[in-house]
């Protein structure tokens, strides 16, 4: 069988790829984009840039009502009750460290910031850092066997000093759901606030926030289909009420003296300065063009190109995959081969993997292991991407082994 992706078209990369010879197996990094998100993008400029927010000119009014009907549309795609809870930044990580600036004041000396032990590097360093800063204690909540937070623990370790838990909803090495639910759960019950980042989470499926009750969620946009350089920082509004500002500049501040200016709540005395206007209308793109699609093929294109990423891997004898993944992005080891050779090779054959730590370096010293390769997939990758994979890693392995 085949298995093509009835959107692959809808993505020029793939055409640029293809003459070049590449197999991009890397989107979980960053994705490709529809060309639905560069018309966006080029009718935006070519349609005359402007501010947003401030001018009174007609270019500016149209800027405006773009920019803000993205963040309308992030809005609802998110399932949160108002535009006014999303607040744009550069990125997932911008959005950490965002919350670790503006919710500092929160902290007591030797309180508790709650993460888990397979986050990402955005979301370890802002808590550590914020706990140096404060000396409070940075809990890590350990894995279960199956490479999962592991719930009994995170019983005993979320007390009642724990004040902020800080975790990922999908692992980007693991390919694993966290257990939000009870993990939320239990910090509530503490009165802790509760931090979700959703950088892999949001790109499999629609979340509904305001079900799943986090104060905060973040994402980037280029894993979504869309532009880099533009990331969401969802908020309850109560949450986003107890945040204090972080970056000063125009557009965020509601009255400015010379020794004292008042500032305005979220959304935008979050966004200090000219945001990233394009590329938020290109994020806002990028959903309409995910609306757009039919949500039970998407699953089942999905579901296939994870059976058959797995059942490949698990021909090749040395391999170790990490864990169990439960979506179409797999990290592996081969025995006896250093997983920087092995992406080299498969480099020279065309074939784009990540290979190292995966920004989740105490992770991988916990798997003790120097390092892992990880496949990606997206909803354009097709069967033939995998064939050319597989084919490209048994030739490197009989190189290298
Ligand atoms: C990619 C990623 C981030 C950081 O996203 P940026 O776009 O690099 O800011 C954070 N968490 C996870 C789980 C990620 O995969």
């Amino acid at each position: 069988m085949s298995l093509s992706s009835p959107w692959r078209a809808d993505f020029p990369a793939f055409a640029a790829f293809s003459e070049s010879c590449q197999t991009y197996l890397d989107s979980a990094a960053t994705a490709q984009k529809p060309q639905a998100v560069l018309d966006a993008l080029l009718d935006y400029y070519a349609g005359g840039a402007a501010n947003v927010h401030r001018a009174q000119h007609a270019p500016g009014e149209r800027a405006t009502l773009a920019f803000e009907g993205a963040r309308a549309k992030i809005a609802a795609w998110l399932n949160a009750e108002s535009a006014s809870q999303i607040v744009f930044t550069r990125g997932a990580t911008e959005s950490l460290n965002l919350l670790a600036y503006g919710l500092e004041v929160e902290f007591r000396p030797g309180e508790q910031i709650v993460i888990s032990a397979l986050e990402h590097h955005a979301n370890l360093l802002p808590w550590q850092q914020l706990a140096q800063r404060r000396n409070l204690e940075l809990v890590v909540l350990p894995l279960d066997a199956a490479g999962d937070i592991d719930l009994e623990q995170a019983e005993r370790l979320i007390s009642p000093r724990t004040r902020l838990l800080a975790v990922s909803q999908l692992s980007n090495v693991l390919g694993r759901w966290q257990p939000l639910a009870p993990l939320l759960a239990m910090a509530r019950t503490q009165g802790a606030l509760t931090v979700v980042d959703g950088a892999q989470g949001v790109v499999h499926g629609r979340h509904d926030l305001d079900a799943l009750g986090c104060d905060f969620y973040v994402f980037s946009g280029h894993k979504l289909y869309g532009p880099d350089g533009i990331g969401v920082l969802y908020g309850r509004s109560e949450a986003l009420s107890r945040l204090h500002h972080w970056q000063f500049g125009g557009e965020m501040v509601a009255q400015a003296d010379y020794h004292s200016a008042r500032f305005r709540p979220a959304p935008l005395g979050f966004e200090a300065g000219t945001p990233a206007i394009g590329t938020a209308i290109g994020l806002g793109a990028a959903l309409d063009y995910l609306d757009g699609l039919d949500g039970d093929a998407l699953a089942a294109h999905e579901a296939a190109l994870h059976a058959r990423l797995l059942a490949g891997l698990r021909r090749f004898d040395g391999l170790h995959l990490l864990g169990e993944p439960q979506i179409a992005l797999a990290s592996f080891v081969v025995e006896g081969v250093h997983n920087a050779d092995l992406s080299h090779l498969l480099s020279e054959q065309g074939i784009a993997v990540r290979a190292g730590q995966h920004c989740a370096m105490p992770l991988l010293r916990r798997l003790g292991l120097p390092g892992a390769v990880r496949v990606s997939l997206g909803l354009y990758s097709e069967g033939d991407d995998l064939e050319r994979f597989f084919a490209a890693l048994n030739y490197a392995l009989e190189l290298l082994r």
